[in-house]
């Protein structure tokens, strides 16, 4: 299978998933995101307790690349200790700057790294990092 292939099913998979997507009741930090680009509309709860990511969960509208990779994302930090989740984001990042490219590395964005060459569409980067 295509590298390419591979990576547009693990983000079609990630948008159709509606386990991240849901009104989280109890939480202690909200974000709400707008990507006027595109239309992407992502708020994003969190239940952060004791400094860990107890819960996440987002809502909102908007692209499949932009949904998927707020799905992804939850994935991701749901767990991890705030600093590890903060770690996780900037890798995300440095990962769409390319300023990390080596996989080994990547590793710990789990499937966001399907959104590795999301750079090569520059009309798309904005909703890829929306929710990141
Ligand atoms: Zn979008």
């Amino acid at each position: 299978m295509e590298m390419d292939q591979l990576y547009s099913d693990i983000i079609l998979e990630h948008n159709q998933s509606q386990e991240n997507k849901r009104e989280l009741e109890k939480f202690t930090l909200q974000e709400h995101g707008h990507n006027p680009s595109c239309g992407d509309d992502i708020t994003l709860r969190a239940d952060i307790q004791d400094g860990i990511v107890k819960d996440a969960a987002y809502t909102g509208h908007g692209c499949a690349i932009s949904q998927a990779s707020a799905d992804m994302m939850i994935d991701v930090i749901k767990g991890k200790t705030v600093e590890e989740a903060l770690r996780l984001t900037n890798l995300f990042l440095d990962m769409i700057k390319r300023e990390v490219t080596d996989d080994d590395e990547l590793e710990d964005l789990e499937d966001a790294i399907a959104l590795k060459n999301i750079s090569n569409m520059p009309a798309r980067v904005k909703c890829a990092v929306l929710a990141w």
